[in-house]
């Protein structure tokens, strides 16, 4: 019986860590729409070091390039953005579990998804999260966050 309120004690120790959020490590995300993929590719290959140290959570199709293009492991791989990636990824953000948004978002090509979109942007204004959306700002991030 002892043995087995003590295996109760760590057991609710590590509930409450998972839902206060202390158990995960915090994701960078990464999404880029299909204009703008070849760019994020790039730049991660060229600050593979910092990404390859990192959680990465990402969209489908983008997931899947970061993947079998730079060889790295990505930790969650959310839905395509026009069926709902951006969504999960934006939760995620909402409840403090991402360091960072790498969103190469394509400004020269109307999206289904606009919407979906905005609310991401939105909702890293709202929690104060790093967001990139061009190379410039992205160099930034990874520098401040190295
Ligand atoms: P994808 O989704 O990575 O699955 O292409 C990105 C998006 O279009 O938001």
């Amino acid at each position: 019986p002892e043995l087995l309120a003590e295996a109760y004690a760590e057991l609710s120790r590590l509930a409450i860590r998972r839902l206060s959020g202390r158990f995960h490590e915090r994701y960078v995300a990464l999404v880029a729409h299909d204009g703008r993929k070849h760019e994020l590719i790039k730049f991660i290959a060229a600050h593979r070091a910092y990404f390859a140290a990192r959680s990465l959570i990402a969209t489908e199709n983008t997931g899947k390039l970061i993947e079998q293009e730079v060889g790295l492991t990505v930790a969650r791989r959310v839905l395509s953005g026009p069926v709902g990636g951006d969504q999960e990824i934006g939760a995620l953000v909402s409840r403090g579990f991402v360091e960072a948004v790498f969103f190469y978002r394509d400004p020269l090509w109307a999206q289904p998804h606009q919407a979906d979109v905005s609310a991401l942007i939105r909702i890293c204004e709202v929690a104060n999260v790093p967001l990139a959306t061009n190379n410039a700002t992205a160099d930034l991030v990874v520098r401040s966050l190295t």
